[in-house]
């Protein structure tokens, strides 16, 4: 059977193998052991500058590189070639005739004789330019993004704490109003009802300032928890009691196995985390679906199960339901309003207390997040 011709021999030319080798879209180079030139392509001569005589037995290739990248040949490529006989995608700069450097990635492959010993090595040098260039946009287009990304922080962080201050005034303003009118029984039912829905209102704008200071002490390494001996059964029932009282149209319902579970933990950040994953669960869910709160002892371990049957999870957005400010696509879709901050927060402060938070979900069934601390060490 006859080989295939090749294209251009079908199409009636033959192609000059010196022209491929010359003219070939990157450079050839062989050299001697020593590095000597032994043979260049016109294509490296083109790029570089240098006239053939110039290099051939008169340059070494190594004489081409800078001086970091001449270190480097000889201390790295030269001993990796003789081990392997062969490198690739080596990084380099090389000095041009007028100066110029013309960044390129290397593959080479040392020839030996039968004996054994390298006689030549043949590289393939590639112009990287391009790549450097598009290296480098990336890398400002990630310096652009890092830097827009610490403005926002900035700006969240003094804002927040710009809001504090006439937010303590305006509560104080409205909690003495409200005193006044108690006391002097001169104010309408109807304006005693405004007054408390400005109360309410003020305590909500207040909790998303204190939920932005909070963001802003995690990144500047400043939330600490203070750990002390606490019972997470008596703790999860008060939170959920609390809870409780404030739901109109579903149930909490707490399976609290074990009848106490000492850990150490702070227990006004652990009721944060936690009042956070219960509010989760009734905000992504409807009622009268119960919510349900269950406690395990596991070996070493105290686990908590906050678990809805609410909207559920895409997968997709799992592995970045703890980041700050993140917010599935499903929340979006049904613009069910939040900051995505409240499962950051939490992670945090269940890290701090050297234990896990894990989440378990299917879209429109529910969602299952599960908390684990340590058990403290019996006394
Ligand atoms: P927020 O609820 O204010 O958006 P979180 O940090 O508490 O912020 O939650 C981040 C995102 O995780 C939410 O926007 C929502 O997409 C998703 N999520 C959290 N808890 C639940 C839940 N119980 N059911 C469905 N989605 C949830």
């Amino acid at each position: 059977m006859t080989e295939p011709l090749n294209e251009p021999e079908q199409a009636g030319f033959e192609e000059s193998l010196e022209e491929l080798y010359e003219q070939a879209p990157c450079g050839y180079v062989s050299t001697r052991p020593d590095g000597t030139f032994a043979r260049v392509n016109q294509t490296f001569l083109t790029w570089t500058g240098y006239g053939r005589a110039e290099l051939l037995g008169a340059r070494r290739f190594q004489d081409l590189l800078t001086g970091g990248g001449r270190i480097f040949y000889e201390t790295h490529m030269l001993p990796l070639l003789s081990l392997q006989g062969r490198v690739q995608e080596l990084a380099f700069e090389i000095v041009c005739q007028d100066g110029r450097r013309l960044p390129v990635f290397l593959n080479s492959v040392q020839k030996r004789d039968p004996a054994g010993a390298a006689v030549l090595i043949r590289t393939t040098i590639v112009d990287a330019s391009e790549r450097r260039a598009y290296e480098r946009e990336i890398q400002a287009a990630r310096r652009a993004a890092e830097e827009a990304l610490q403005v926002r922080d900035h700006f969240m962080s003094r804002a927040a704490h710009e809001l504090r201050t006439p937010l303590t005034a305006l509560m104080g303003n409205i909690e003495l109003l409200q005193r006044r009118a108690a006391r002097d029984q001169a104010f309408p039912a109807r304006d005693l009802g405004t007054l408390q829905r400005a109360i309410d209102q003020v305590n909500r704008l207040s909790a998303i300032v204190h939920s932005l200071l909070d963001v802003s002490r995690i990144q500047s390494g400043q939330l600490v928890v203070e750990l002390a001996p606490l019972d997470l059964c008596a703790l999860i029932r008060r939170i959920v009691a609390e809870y409780q009282a404030a739901l109109v149209d579903r149930q909490v319902v707490l399976d609290c196995a074990p009848p106490s579970a000492l850990i150490r933990g702070d227990a006004l950040r652990l009721e944060q985390a936690f009042l956070n994953l219960l509010h989760n669960a009734s905000h992504y869910s409807a009622p009268p679906a119960p919510i349900s709160v269950a406690i395990r002892a596991l070996a070493g371990q105290v686990c908590v199960d906050i678990a809805d049957q609410g909207i559920g999870i895409p997968a997709s957005a799992i592995p970045h339901l703890f980041q700050r400010f993140y917010r599935a696509d499903n929340a979006l879709a049904q613009r069910i309003g939040g900051l995505g901050i409240g499962l950051y927060m939490a992670r945090q402060i269940i890290d701090l207390h050297g234990g896990s938070i894990a989440v378990a979900s299917s879209e429109r069934q529910g969602s299952t997040f599960t908390v684990c601390l340590p058990a403290a060490p019996p006394a």
